[in-house]
């Protein structure tokens, strides 16, 4: 076992957090105050740095890296701002992933491509109100007629909604089917005349991210856009979710470390009875446990990455890294907040918008309790 970054995840974790630092921090407050996405920095310049298709082949327009990289790259990001974070992780594994695993020659050329170059960003949108954990309540139908598809329904929650030019839709194709089976996945451009973006979710955390609704209301798309056979979507979106839970874990571990690092800085700086809060037992176990989860996670983060990079089963580990990642973010966002006392309440410091940011980690891409019964069936299965 090698415990050691290569020389280069070492210049990944060097630039992006060079450029993180730099470019993103400075105008995370702000954006999460305003709610505002801006995205030509939180995207365009991901592009630039050969971020957006970091894990998929040159001739893809990839940067053809490995798994790891691509954790730590969203790693870096999500320790100044969760929302530029989970935007890169919606693109590149919910809005590209699925066309590099199941599109076609064409569809990777038309549309992998483009995403893969940061030129055209990317969303995938499975939830609807009746569907949530339970994806098989999928109501919104895809109807053959002629050589197009026509939708219609409504998705929810939909990450880089609005913004996204290129689309992972998940429709019914099959009416008699229950359940899971009978559902297809398709790629839908954002112009397509019928497809048109609803609420706008004002949220607890990742503010700067764009969260809407997308409305399908006779939304004609041509054949050639299925995504993957005709009824195998719930099979697309479950090994699509396999590979973002990395991304969320990843998330989930930078917005750790960052507030962890703030915490850090912060009790060796603040005096209470003349002396360093840092010199408080009660502080120092604090100190001692965050970073001890961190690092178990961080762990968890790249065996996961490490595993879907060697080409060997990881559903399990994934599930298993973006629980325990974002449990121990919330855990250490929250006495990251304590450590500040009163001034971690207040919005002047970085910790509360840590606090509230890491709790959606524990919710999307499957909420923990969906990956402890992801993990207890993996674990019983055979
Ligand atoms: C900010 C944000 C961004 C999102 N981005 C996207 C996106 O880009 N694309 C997309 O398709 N979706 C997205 N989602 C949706 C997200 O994945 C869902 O919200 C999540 O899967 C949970 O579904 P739900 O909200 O309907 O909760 P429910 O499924 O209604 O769950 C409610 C509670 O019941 C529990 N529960 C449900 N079923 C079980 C069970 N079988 N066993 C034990 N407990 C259970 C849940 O864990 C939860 O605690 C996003 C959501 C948010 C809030």
């Amino acid at each position: 076992m090698i415990f050691e970054l290569n020389e280069e995840q070492k210049l990944i974790r060097q630039t992006v957090r060079e450029f993180a630092e730099k470019e993103i921090k400075p105008s995370a407050a702000e954006r999460d105050e305003s709610e505002s996405f801006d995205r030509s920095l939180m995207f365009d310049k991901l592009g630039e740095l050969g971020l957006a298709g970091i894990v998929f082949p040159e001739e893809y327009g990839g940067a053809g890296a490995d798994y790891i990289s691509y954790a730590i790259a969203v790693e870096e990001l999500s320790r100044v701002c969760a929302s530029t974070g989970v935007t890169l992780s919606a693109h590149l594994s919910l809005g590209a992933n699925p066309i590099y695993l199941f599109g076609s020659e064409e569809q990777k050329q038309q549309f992998l491509t483009p995403l893969a170059e940061g030129t055209k960003l990317g969303a995938f949108a499975l939830t609807e109100t009746a569907a949530g954990s339970d994806a098989g309540g999928t109501k919104t139908t895809a109807e053959r007629d002629g050589e197009d598809w026509v939708l219609n329904g409504t998705k929810i929650f939909c990450t880089n909604g609005g913004e996204a030019e290129i689309n992972i839709v998940f429709a019914r194709t099959d009416k008699n089917a229950q359940k899971h089976h009978g559902i297809s996945a398709f790629i839908v451009e954002k112009d397509t005349p019928g497809f048109s973006f609803g609420k706008k979710e004002r949220k607890l955390g990742i503010r700067s991210s764009p969260t809407c609704e997308f409305v399908f209301d006779n939304c004609r798309i041509p054949a050639a856009n299925l995504l993957g056979e005709e009824g195998s979507g719930f099979k697309v979106a479950m090994k699509t979710l396999d590979g973002g839970r990395i991304g969320i874990a990843a998330q989930a571990l930078g917005i750790a470390q960052g507030a962890f690092e703030a915490a850090l800085a912060y009790a060796k700086e603040r005096k209470q009875f003349d002396q360093p809060i840092s010199s408080f037992q009660a502080i120092q176990f604090k100190l001692a446990d965050m970073a001890t989860e961190i690092e178990a996670a961080r762990l968890l983060v790249y065996q996961a990455a490490y595993k879907a990079s060697a080409g060997q089963a990881y559903g399990k580990d994934s599930a298993m890294a973006k629980m325990y990642a974002s449990d121990v973010a919330m855990r250490v966002t929250t006495e990251a907040v304590q450590v500040f006392g009163g001034y971690g309440f207040t919005r002047d410091f970085p910790v509360e918008r840590m606090m509230r940011d890491a709790k959606i980690t524990q919710i999307y891409e499957g909420t923990n309790e969906v990956q402890r019964v992801v993990i207890g069936v993996a674990l019983t299965r055979d």
